[in-house]
């Protein structure tokens, strides 16, 4: 029986109950975090929870747990013997149940919290071999920026991609390549590195902003800058960054080839180097 994490208490997933009046079910009044397992250690949870302050902290909801979110994450692995294996953590916290109303409950509830783990597959053909993405109007809120759970826009998007035998769909807002549904997205234009800058178009991924170091420390040039979509045809290689997925070359972008067409050069040493940062981590 798998356990699972629900307001403070580890229980059998099948026990959890949650109110037909929690906002996360009548808005998506929440956020959300993920966090990966490498058998033995997650990475990098100090950014992980400090993304996740950050976006309570932006919706206004009031979840003083938000340290343990590790402790939790390493408790769901034990309890669900997943030690020994790749594995996942998603935790969700919402404002909670209440009469629905648009403005925030008076007074306050509880947040509600849930976090759950499950054993994963990487994909790891696909970061050899590379993927093709589309492109798409960013049809999301402008709070980008805050992980919340109002992932319509994301879902719609990325379904469209699949149906059209593609890995991922990258958005184009106002002329200018954003994100993808659940990933960023890097540039290679000259040897330099492209990535739209912190802003509030875009989640502020925590692998992103470990790849920007990596790449630093391997003393390729960097510009946090966002791309013009009629830029594409100067765009010699490209590459996706999420926790999942971590380092996964693009071969195509909206119909375009991009370089040769397979993963290029800065691409595979940056995929390269993250993979040896995880394998020394590892021990
Ligand atoms: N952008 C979006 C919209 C995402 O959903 C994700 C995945 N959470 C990312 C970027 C990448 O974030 P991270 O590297 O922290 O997984």
């Amino acid at each position: 029986m798998e356990t699972a994490y629900f307001n403070g208490k580890f229980l059998p997933k099948d026990e959890i109950k949650i109110s037909p009046d929690d906002r996360g079910f009548l808005f998506a009044d929440g956020v959300y975090e993920v966090i990966r397992w490498y058998e033995g250690f997650f990475y990098d949870t100090n950014s992980h929870v400090t993304r996740l302050k950050r976006s309570l902290r932006e919706l206004r909801i009031n979840w003083p747990d938000a340290d343990s979110f590790p402790t939790i994450a390493t408790e769901l692995i034990k309890v669900n013997k997943l030690e020994n294996q790749p594995a996942m953590v998603y935790l969700q916290v919402t404002r909670g149940a209440a009469r629905r109303t648009h403005y925030f409950p008076t007074p306050e509830v509880s947040p509600t919290s849930y976090a759950y783990a499950w054993s994963f597959e990487p994909e790891s053909q696909l970061k050899e071999t590379g993927i093709k993405v589309m492109l798409k109007e960013d049809i999301r809120w402008s709070r980008c920026d805050i992980k919340s759970v109002a992932l319509l826009p994301n879902t719609m998007s990325f379904q469209e991609a699949r149906e059209n035998g593609l890995n991922e769909c990258i958005f184009v807002r106002n002329g200018i390549i954003t994100e993808g549904s659940h990933s960023n997205i890097f540039f290679v234009i000259d040897g330099t590195l492209f990535t739209h800058p912190e802003s509030n178009d875009v989640l502020s991924g925590v692998t992103r902003k470990n790849i920007l170091r990596i790449a630093q420390e391997s003393g390729i040039k960097i510009r946090e800058e966002a791309l013009q979509e009629n830029r594409i045809r100067f765009i010699q290689e490209a590459f996706i960054t999420n926790t999942s997925l971590e380092v996964t070359p693009v071969i195509e972008l909206g119909g375009n080839t991009l370089g040769d067409g397979i993963p290029g050069k800065v691409t595979r040493i940056i995929r390269d180097k993250f993979a040896i940062e995880i394998k020394a981590l590892k021990g």
